[in-house]
């Protein structure tokens, strides 16, 4: 059976709520892909989708901090940053950075790793800069 993007979605929160990162992973050609979906977005396979526990370290490979939003629930929250991480597991997760001092300069290759925060319906995964700890295989570029 072929899942609905919105069941994989559904499967991803639900797991993220419970404090755990699931990356969605291929058995036919090993890729983990983040956001989860129907198919595999290397092979476009939709039947050999599996789930893997992600570890949760990465670097940034790209940020910005938000300055302004239209979303109402999100005002008391400015500025935040927003950050691509690539995930030492081979996934990149875009997620929010928590915990940035206001002079952080933030580069390409910074190690991150999650850490949840409580949201209006559950854990929330987030990211917070780690500069201890690329994961042990090895750092930014790894
Ligand atoms: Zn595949």
């Amino acid at each position: 059976m072929t899942p609905a993007a919105d069941e994989a979605a559904r499967t991803w929160w639900d797991a993220a709520r419970a404090g755990t990162l699931l990356l969605q992973r291929c058995t036919r050609c090993e890729t983990l892909q983040q956001p989860p979906g129907p198919l595999c977005r290397s092979c476009g396979s939709p039947d050999d989708l599996d789930w893997t526990d992600g570890d949760g370290h990465g670097h940034v490979v790209a940020a910005t901090r938000v300055h302004t939003t239209t979303y109402p629930h999100l005002k008391d929250a400015l500025p935040y940053w927003v950050a691509v991480i690539a995930l030492r597991d081979g996934a990149r997760i875009v997620s929010n950075l928590v915990a940035v001092p206001d002079d952080t300069t933030l580069a390409d290759g910074q190690c991150a790793s999650l850490t949840f925060v409580q949201g209006p319906n559950g854990a929330l995964p987030v990211f917070r800069l780690d500069p201890a700890d690329c994961g042990a295989r090895g750092g930014a570029g790894a």
